[in-house]
Order: structure tokens, then sequence, then C-alpha cells
């Protein structure tokens, strides 16, 4: 037994260990009522939901979360689609998270997400496609810490 009876055990196992991963159900899929549906795809995938919240996303802080496609020609219309609804927000950990997490989502484009993904089995196009998820560790941690603070992830 590595730990004494009653030690922080979360404590002493940084986040980036269990590849943190944050987790966003877009607009669409709230609004079709599948949190619940994607949340079990994700729990099937091997995956802990350690946090999550529902919230109105403001236009500033779409607009900060997905500053990286900012020149794109579909930023003003992702951003719309953000606000457009509630979202959930979550924080995922796991052994190999960044691959599972990849995986479970499947292709941007639906018509191209493998059988069995959230986005094959849920997402309504390129654009309403269902879910975000973090692509790098440092991106990851980025994220969270836009929309969580420490004490409000408990392992
Ligand atoms: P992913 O979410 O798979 O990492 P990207 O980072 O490339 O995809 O794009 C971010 C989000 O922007 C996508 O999830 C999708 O909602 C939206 N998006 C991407 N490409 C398009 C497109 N061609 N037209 C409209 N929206 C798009
Ligand atoms: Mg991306």
């Amino acid at each position: 037994m590595p730990f004494a009876d009653g030690a922080d055990i979360s404590a002493a196992i940084p986040l980036s260990d269990l590849q943190g991963r944050n987790h966003i159900i877009k607009p669409d899929a709230t609004a079709r009522n599948l949190t619940g549906a994607i949340n079990a795809l994700i729990e099937k995938a091997g995956l802990r939901i350690v946090a999550q919240k529902r919230i109105r996303m403001t236009r500033e802080q779409a607009e900060t979360f997905y500053a990286v496609h900012k020149e794109r020609s579909f930023f003003r219309e992702l951003v719309e689609f953000m606000i457009s609804g509630p979202v959930v927000v979550q924080v995922l950990e796991g052994e190999n998270a960044v691959l599972k997490h990849r995986e479970v989502m499947g292709a941007t484009d639906p018509s191209k997400a493998a059988d069995g993904t959230i986005r094959k089995l849920h997402a309504k196009s390129i654009g309403e496609n269902s879910v975000h998820g973090s692509d790098a560790a440092e991106t990851a941690a980025i994220e969270i810490a836009q929309f969580f603070s420490g004490n409000e992830i408990v392992g």
C-alpha cells in the first residue's frame, strides 16, 4: 500500500498523469437531450467524468475558447453556434485518455466518423457536431482552467 489510510491520493497524482481532457457537449446535443447518451459513451470508452457543469457560454468566452480558429472562414458561425444554447463542460480522465477520447469522439465531419463514435451516432453536421475535445495536453490545461477552478475537480 503506497498510501496510508486516509491519505489524499488524488493530491499525489497530478491531473496530467491521467491525461486530463477538456470535453464539451455542444448546443446541438443539449437541445436534443443527449447529455446522458453521450456521457454513457464516454464512460463505456473507459474515461471518467471528474468534473461537469452545464453553462451558457458568453460570446466573449466562446471567442476566447476558439481563438485558435479566429482566421478560419467558419469562426463566426462557430461562435454563434456555441452560444446558441447551453453546453456541458467537462473534465475527463483516464489512462490513455488522449487516445480513448479521440476514438470515442470520431472525426470532425460525422460522415467520415467511424461507426459507434459520438459524432457518427449523434452529430448533425461538420459544424453542429455534438462534442468538443481538447487536442493536446497544453490546450487541455488552458481550456480546463477557463471553466473550472482547482477545487471543482475532485477526481
Ligand atoms: P475538432 O473539433 O474535431 O477538433 P476543429 O478543431 O478542426 O475540429 O474545428 C473546431 C470546430 O469548428 C469543429 O468541431 C466544428 O464545430 C467547427 N468546424 C470545423 N470545420 C468546420 C467547417 N468546415 N464548417 C463549419 N464548422 C466547422
Ligand atoms: Mg480541434
